[in-house]
Parts: structure tokens; C-alpha cells; sequence
């Protein structure tokens, strides 16, 4: 297919190479014009603006870090929504709040241009080796056509309804299982620090009980304290605990540990974090006990 791909970080330009990989057609753009270079030496072709990488497209993804970004590059100048032809179909990878995306779907169909939720579950290296967990929402015949997207980026697609709101939704309760996660590791990490006992042997436990690669993954870089580079950094992290939590409010199902964890985000913000992984969070429950 003829793809526009827009947002080349951590996430997007390993996902870009992927569809040159499986053989589309890239036009690449990014606000640092530079990562998109990097890319035409691969194949794909550097867009301009985010109007340039939809000229010609069937579809364009946008792999951005936040709401705001998503907003700029759809409604800004040169944005994707005044570009995109119709009968196109914009795919959101970024992980948005609900609320974007439904706005999204609405200014997508009266424009007469289709509009897919695909977020994605994975961290970079999982992007880079095709591992991705594609979660994808919308009307069931746009899934089917960009099926073969979500192939070359992915080892597993799951479809989430045909609201493209429901995709995002299920991505929040995701991201937020694995905080919870990062949230347990900590607090028993400093339990266990506080009584002499080594994390790491504590982590062969939890691997056999669990047995679980995100378990044994998140463990290991929390016993190591290995935060830096950030994989996923700790302030996008924030920013979907705020969006689980907007989603649960507006399906009024309370999330009373979202909200804990949200607070322990924000403390770790505070403490200059914001760029370190966010498994570093587990530093605000060592820091609360006295490490
Ligand atoms: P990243 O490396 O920080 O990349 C962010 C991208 O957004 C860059 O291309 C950046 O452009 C662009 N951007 C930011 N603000 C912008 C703006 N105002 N206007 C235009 N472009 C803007 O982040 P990432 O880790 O790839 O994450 C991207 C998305 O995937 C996020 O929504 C994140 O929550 C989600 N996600 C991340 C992971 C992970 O493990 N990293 C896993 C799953 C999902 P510049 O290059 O010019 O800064």
C-alpha cells in the first residue's frame, strides 16, 4: 500500500522501517526533519509536512507522543485532516485519550475520510523485531484492508470493537496493569531491601510464579535500577494514568489504584524523572521507605 507515516520516534521509526520492510510505500514525515531523512536512505521518502506524507496515500499512521502532538499534526497547518483524500483512512497509533479519538472519527467522516484506533502494546525493541501487540478499533471492512499493516508491525492483532474509542480504551486499562505492576515491584522491592533480602532472588520467585516475560523484564530492569535510557519515558507514563482515569470517569468505573499510581507518577516527576523509564517510578516507594 501507499502509506504516509507520521512521527518517527522510538516506536515510529522502527514501525516505518517495518512496512518498507513487508514492501509498502513510505512517505515519512517528522517534526525533526532529520529522523525522516534517516529513513529515505531505507526507502522511504521524506515528506515535507504531515499534508506532503498524505499526498497519494491510502492510509497515513500517526505514531505521536501525546494528545496535543496528534492535534497539530491532524488539525495544524499542512495537517493530515485537510489533506488526506477521500476514502483514505487515518490509523492512530499514538496512545490518545478516548475522547481525542472520537473526535477524531467524527472530523474524519465528514470529511469523507476513514479513521482507525490502532494502538500498540510493546517497547521498542519489540517494535524493532515486528512483536508488537496491535489493538485495533473501527468498521470492520477498514480493519480488513489495513490488515496487512498491522501484520508487518505486529505478532498479534486483536480487534476491539467497531467504536475506534474502544481500541484506546483498551490500551489505558493496559498500560495500566503494567504500572500496577511497576507499582507491586516497587513496593515489595523495598520491602525486601529494607529486610536484606536480594531483589534478584526474590525475582527468580516471582518468574516462576508469574512466568510472565513482562514480569521477568520490568523485575530485572527494576532490581538493576537500569532507567536509563528510558524504553518508555516516565512522563508518558503520566500522561496515561491521567488518560485511564478520564476513561474510567467517563464509563463511571472508579480506578482508586490508577489514581495512586498517578500521584506516584507525579512524585517522581517532581524528583526529576521525567525522561528516565518509567519503571523508575519504583524509586518513589524506595524513597518512601527511607532508601
Ligand atoms: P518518542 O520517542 O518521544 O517520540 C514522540 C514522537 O512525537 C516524535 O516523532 C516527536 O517528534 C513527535 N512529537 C512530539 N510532540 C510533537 C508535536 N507537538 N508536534 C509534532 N510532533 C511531535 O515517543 P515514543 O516512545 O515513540 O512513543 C510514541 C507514542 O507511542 C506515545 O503515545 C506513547 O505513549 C506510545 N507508546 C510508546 C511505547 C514505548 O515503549 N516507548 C510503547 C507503546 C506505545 P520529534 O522527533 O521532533 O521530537
Amino acid at each position: 500500500m501507499r502509506i504516509g507515516f507520521i512521527g518517527l520516534g522510538k516506536m515510529g521509526s522502527a514501525m516505518a522501517r517495518n512496512l518498507l520492510r513487508a514492501g509498502h510505500q513510505v512517505a515519512a514525515y517528522n517534526r525533526s526533519r532529520e529522523k525522516a531523512e534517516a529513513l529515505a536512505s531505507e526507502g522511504a521518502r521524506a515528506a515535507d509536512s504531515p499534508a506532503d506524507a498524505c499526498r497519494d496515500s491510502q492510509a497515513v499512521m500517526t505514531m505521536l507522543a501525546d494528545d496535543r502532538a496528534v492535534e497539530q499534526i491532524v488539525f495544524g497547518e499542512n495537517g493530515v485532516a485537510s489533506a488526506l483524500a477521500g476514502g483514505a483512512v487515518h490509523i492512530s497509533s499514538s496512545t490518545i485519550g478516548t475522547a481525542l479519538a472520537r473526535r477524531l472519527a467524527a472530523e474524519h467522516a465528514l470529511r469523507g475520510q476513514g479513521y482507525l484506533s490502532a494502538p500498540v502494546f510493546g517497547r521498542p525493541e519489540a517494535a524493532q523485531s515486528r512483536k508488537l501487540i496491535v489493538v485495533v478499533a473501527g468498521p470492520s471492512e477498514l480493519v480488513e484492508l489495513c490488515r496487512p499493516l498491522f501484520d508487518a508491525i505486529g505478532r498479534q492483532t486483536s480487534v476491539a470493537g467497531a467504536e475506534p474509542w474502544q481500541a484506546n480504551a483498551v490500551k489505558l486499562c493496559g498500560n495500566f496493569m503494567l504500572a500496577s505492576m511497576i507499582e507491586s515491584f516497587g513496593e515489595a522491592y523495598a520491602t525486601l531491601r529494607k529486610a536484606d533480602v536480594d531483589p534478584h532472588v526474590f525475582l527468580e520467585i516471582v518468574n516462576s510464579l508469574f512466568a510472565s516475560p513482562v514480569y521477568g523484564n520490568y523485575g530485572r530492569i527494576i532490581a538493576d535500577e537500569q532507567f536509563s535510557p528510558a524504553g518508555f519515558a516516565l512522563k508518558l507514563g503520566l500522561k496515561d494514568m491521567r488518560l485511564a482515569l478520564e476513561t474510567a470517569e467517563e464509563c463511571a468505573a472508579p480506578m482508586p489504584l490508577a489514581s495512586l499510581i498517578r500521584d506516584h507518577f507525579l512524585s517522581a516527576m517532581a524528583q526529576g524523572q521525567a525522561e528516565l523509564d518509567w519503571s523508575s517510578m519504583a524509586r518513589v516507594l524506595a524513597r518512601n521507605a527511607g532508601l
